[in-house]
C-alpha cells in the first residue's frame, strides 16, 4: 500500500491572531488580525488558497501581568 498524502504536506504555514497584526507571508500586504481578524484569515483562504488548519484560544500576559486572550488561526497552502 502506498501513501504519499502524509509525507506531501501543507508547504508553507501562516497564523493568524488577533494580538498581532502583520504582512501576509505571501504577498507582504499588511493583515490586521486585531481590528481585521476574519479579513486576514480570508485573505488567506481567497487570495493563496490556503486551508485553514486550526482555530484556537492562546493565552499571553500584557504588560501589566495580565491574561491576554487572543483568537489563533493556523493555515496552511494546499500543495
Ligand atoms: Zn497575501
Amino acid at each position: 500500500m502506498s501513501d504519499k498524502s502524509a509525507t506531501n504536506a501543507a508547504n508553507l504555514v501562516a497564523k493568524v491572531s488577533s494580538n498581532i497584526s502583520g504582512p501576509c507571508v505571501e504577498c507582504q500586504l499588511n493583515l490586521d488580525g486585531i481590528d481585521n481578524w476574519m479579513g486576514s484569515v480570508n485573505h488567506y483562504l481567497a487570495a493563496h488558497n490556503f486551508e485553514l488548519l486550526h482555530v484556537g484560544q492562546e493565552t499571553s500576559r500584557d504588560d501589566d501581568g495580565g491574561l491576554w486572550q487572543s483568537t489563533v488561526a493556523i493555515l496552511g497552502r494546499k500543495p
